[in-house]
Order: structure tokens, then C-alpha cells, then sequence
């Protein structure tokens, strides 16, 4: 019994280098396993970061500080220790940090 397998990892294969790193790969596709995620990972990130930058920009600043809250309902700061907003709603929820039960 011959036992013909295909080998993956043929030397004798072209190799071409990895497009991402430089180095010899092995790999079918010549990149590596990790490269390619990491190349993948790049073009993920730089999307986010796009999409962060986009949202940011849409979004009022959060220059909230550890002692100021946002009103849900018409998104002002407000200082934790006030209940009521200016435009009436009662349950603004402060920052977890500061949040204290006070009766
Ligand atoms: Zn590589
Ligand atoms: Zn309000």
C-alpha cells in the first residue's frame, strides 16, 4: 500500500512570502495563519476607529465629570447630588461610582 498524501507543507512547493510580515509561509495561501487574522484584525480596527471617530462626532462631548450625571431625557450635566432635572425628569441615575442611596 502506497500511502499517497497530499502534503500541505511541501518543501518543494513555490514559497512565496508573506505579504503582511515579509517571511516565508508555508501557508496555502502563502500568509500566515496569524498574519491573515492580524491583517484582518488591522482593516477591523481602522473600520472601528473610523465608525468611533464618525459617532464621536455626532455625540455631544462626554466631558462629564465624576461628580456630574446626564439627564436622559434631554442630556444635561447635572451635579450627582441634584434629583430633579431642569426639564423635570426625576430619575437621573448617576455614574455607578457615585451612585448613593439617600433617603
Ligand atoms: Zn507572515
Ligand atoms: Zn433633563
Amino acid at each position: 500500500m502506497s500511502a499517497k498524501k497530499p502534503e500541505p507543507l511541501n518543501p518543494g512547493r513555490t514559497r512565496e512570502p508573506c505579504p503582511v510580515c515579509g517571511e516565508i509561509s508555508y501557508s496555502l495561501g502563502g500568509v500566515h495563519p496569524q498574519c491573515a487574522v492580524r491583517q484582518a484584525d488591522q482593516k477591523r480596527m481602522s473600520r472601528i476607529k473610523r465608525e468611533q471617530a464618525t459617532e464621536n462626532t455626532s455625540k455631544p462631548p462626554s466631558s462629564v465629570k465624576p461628580w456630574q450625571k446626564i439627564c436622559p431625557k434631554c442630556k444635561a450635566v447635572l451635579h450627582v447630588r441634584k434629583k430633579v432635572c431642569d426639564c423635570g425628569h426625576k430619575n437621573v441615575i448617576a455614574p455607578a461610582a457615585d451612585r448613593r442611596i439617600e433617603s
